[in-house]
């Protein structure tokens, strides 16, 4: 008893991921050959909710490789200033697995998992930037990812809603975010049939490749909405700007892109 109530205190004082794993490891032999299997169980839980609160620090380390990576996006032509304020604001490396914090301020995508990616800061920037989000608009992404995207728009000011297709990326997403205290709407389903019941959006965006427009997304859109969407084959992608005016969909092209296909009913597993 003792030496569980030395390790829980330990455990408290948060002394570094190292002596904590070795704490614990000692602790699990004893455990082990000592204790009931239950009490272990309590503490590797317990270990594993300081680990995760640890990881989950911003440090001004984080804050400046931030501000070099905003200098990085204005010099690749991202010039809306709210969209670079957001960058600076949104701790990338909370979105990242902590084994990977380094590469969180690098201007690349990173894999997430599930054979996904986070995507590239100046992909989301672009993106960001082209579906001119004002406060207080009702925003759809579909792809949530990692949740960096969605935290991006919540910082904007919009209402956002989030759709994201495989399970383990939703649940975990969605801690980060409830972490960060981003009041959202995340949701688990195949978005490339929208959210009809949500519908009019001012804004939607598609941060997966998809192999045309669906109509059910501009139906969905609001008089005046944009979607911003990547569209193109399984290699290459062209980013497409639809904005409806009077009814109508008017149509932008913007740069080459490579995401990860979009899936389900209007994607590329279709049977339609
Ligand atoms: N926005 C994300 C971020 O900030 O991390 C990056 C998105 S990643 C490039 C594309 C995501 O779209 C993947 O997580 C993938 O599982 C998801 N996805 C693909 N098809 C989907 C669909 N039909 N519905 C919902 N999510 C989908």
């Amino acid at each position: 008893m003792q030496k569980k109530n030395q390790l829980l205190f330990f455990l408290q004082k948060k002394r570094g991921h190292e002596r904590i794993r070795t704490a614990v490891k000692g602790f699990a032999d004893l455990c082990l050959a000592t204790r009931p299997r239950d009490l272990l169980f309590k503490v590797v839980q317990r270990y594993n909710n300081i680990f995760y609160q640890t990881s989950m620090q911003d440090t001004f380390k984080h804050i400046g490789l931030r501000m070099a990576l905003v200098e990085q996006l204005r010099k690749k032509g991202i010039s809306d200033e709210r969209v670079l304020a957001a960058v600076s604001a949104v701790p990338r490396h909370f979105f990242l697995d902590s084994a990977f914090a380094e590469h969180a301020y690098q201007d690349k995508a990173f894999a997430i998992g599930e054979g996904q990616t986070i995507s590239q800061p100046y992909t989301v920037a672009f993106q960001t930037q082209l579906l001119q989000i004002q406060p207080g608009e009702k925003v759809l992404e579909i792809g949530t990812g990692s949740g960096y995207q969605a935290a991006i728009l919540c910082h904007l000011g919009a209402k956002v809603f989030s759709i994201e297709c495989k399970r383990k990326l939703f649940l975990q997403s969605k801690k980060v975010l409830s972490h960060l205290r981003m009041k959202l709407t995340i949701l688990f389903g195949d978005g490339s049939v929208g959210l009809p019941s949500q519908a009019p959006f001012q804004a939607i965006l598609v941060t997966a490749a998809a192999p045309a427009v669906p109509q059910a997304l501009i139906d969905q859109l609001d008089e005046g909405g944009r979607l911003v969407i990547p569209v193109g084959n399984l290699e290459q992608q062209q980013m497409l700007r639809i904005t409806k005016k009077n009814g109508q969909p008017v149509t932008e092209t913007f740069d080459i892109f490579a995401f990860v296909p979009l899936t389900g009913k209007f994607g590329w597993n279709s049977t339609k």
